[in-house]
């Protein structure tokens, strides 16, 4: 029965039965976004009508959809449907007041679900598991969408939320869990607990896959988790505007992430002049759903930058694959003039392997002079070590990071315990400098 998430018609089509399906959905998905109000004045403006658009090359002819766009429709600017067909709304946390909304209609959450439990299949998930959700339950995709997906596996989901980490050890232990759902940072925070209850995630435990998500990640960050879990750590990509995880999702070759190709239209865009790159080169993610019924997306801009590997994967799936997420463009930082990502700073710490899991950048202003600092927590292998290989440790990692980030940073070490963690996304930059945002 589990069977039926490997979807071996879709999932194995080739590039050209593919596009030919997206052909068909475009055409159906800018029909149905003409009934809502912002595409019909949108459509208005530009002179389209939906009939115009016959193929895949129309879709350059389309606006593009912004984060703006969403909030200034709020609350039912982008509503396709009748308000009696939304079966449930998600939403954005909205820090401005204007949060953005989603509906979803039943067609919609039916899709959501099979497309999760098609990448939870494909990770090597099956009925037999037992999958604890460590991912906040609420307007936040990242807890209903996957609950929903594993459940319709066959799996025994444990709806356990964020936090309480002695709780989700024990019930790892108690149940004999073996796919967890977590944030990436709390899982190597996690560690401390394990440490602290003198339990051993990888030989005392039974998990053997974790789907690591919501945070961009290192690739070194995953090499840790796995490490220290004796696990597959599953990397998967997906934003509530494109109704949650499930988006895009690796399988076992670990070279990309597959983006369903059947339910999106991916396009990588350069962010400044918005014309379409080429696989290989990195700029930001543009999707277009095929599949939406109650709000269907065109062209809309996600902030997230990555590419799209050239070449088809080794396991046969034609959907392209997306590299990890090198950064939103909101998170990109401006200092001494050079534009850095947070995840560069990462990618070089967790390459050292004295160094521990918690750090954080901080900006401030000296005179006219930006100034980065790096504080890490230092690893118990890290105190055990004498001041002068300390510092010939701290000279390593800054010359590893002015190779990075092109300007010489101050690096600190800190006690174990001293930087701000907590049970959702790490904290990872603070921006003291004037106007700067935290
Ligand atoms: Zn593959």
């Amino acid at each position: 029965m589990e069977d039926r998430f490997w979807d071996r018609k879709i999932e194995l089509l080739p590039r050209e039965g593919l596009e030919a399906l997206q052909t068909e959905r475009l055409r159906e998905t800018v029909q149905k976004a003409g009934r809502a109000p912002f595409y019909r004045k949108a459509f208005s403006q530009q002179g389209i009508t939906p009939e115009q658009i016959k193929g895949l090359d129309d879709l350059r002819r389309l606006p593009f959809t912004t984060k703006q766009d969403l909030r200034s429709g709020f609350p039912d600017g982008f509503l396709a449907v009748d308000r009696s067909d939304v079966v449930r709304m998600h939403a954005s946390s909205g820090t401005t007041g204007r949060p953005i909304v989603v509906y979803h209609s039943r067609g919609d959450i039916r899709q959501w679900t099979d497309r999760v439990a098609r990448c939870l299949y494909m990770a090597g998930v099956r009925r037999s598991d037992v999958f604890q959700n460590m991912m906040g339950y609420g307007l936040f995709t990242g807890g209903l969408g996957l609950h929903y997906g594993a459940e319709t596996l066959g799996a025994m989901v444990i709806p356990m939320g964020a936090g309480n980490s002695r709780r989700q050890v024990r019930f790892i232990q108690q149940f004999g869990t073996t796919v967890a759902h977590i944030i990436p940072s709390y899982s190597l925070k996690l560690l401390e607990t394990f440490d602290a209850m003198g339990i051993d995630p990888k030989k005392d435990t039974r998990l053997r896959i974790l789907v690591v998500g919501a945070e961009p990640h290192s690739e070194e960050v995953r090499n840790r988790i796995e490490e220290a879990y004796g696990v597959f750590a599953v990397n998967c990509y997906g934003l509530s505007e494109m109704s949650g995880p499930g988006v895009a999702f690796e399988c076992p070759r670990k070279n990309g992430l597959h983006a369903w190709e059947d339910s999106y239209i991916l396009e990588i865009v350069d962010p400044d002049t918005l014309e379409p790159l080429p696989d290989g080169e990195t700029g930001e993610i543009v999707l277009t759903t095929l599949r939406r019924e109650a709000m269907p997306l065109i062209r809309y801009r996600t902030r997230d930058l990555a590419m799209a590997h050239p070449g088809t994967c080794s396991c046969g799936r034609a959907h392209r694959r997306l590299s990890r997420i090198k950064g939103r463009t909101d998170d990109m930082l401006i200092i001494k003039g050079v534009n850095v990502y947070p995840i560069q700073v990462e990618q070089v710490l967790m390459v050292f392997e004295e160094v521990g899991n918690n750090y954080l950048i901080l900006l401030d202003r000296e005179g006219p002079a930006d100034r980065m600092t790096v504080r890490i927590e230092m690893s118990p292998e890290m105190r055990s070590r004498g001041r002068g290989e300390l510092e010939a440790l701290r000279k390593k990692i800054i010359h590893s990071l002015r190779g990075e980030i092109l300007f010489t940073p101050k690096v600190d070490f800190v006690e174990p315990g001293t930087l701000p963690a907590g049970e959702g996304k790490a904290l990872r930059v603070i921006d003291n400098r004037p106007g700067g945002e935290t």
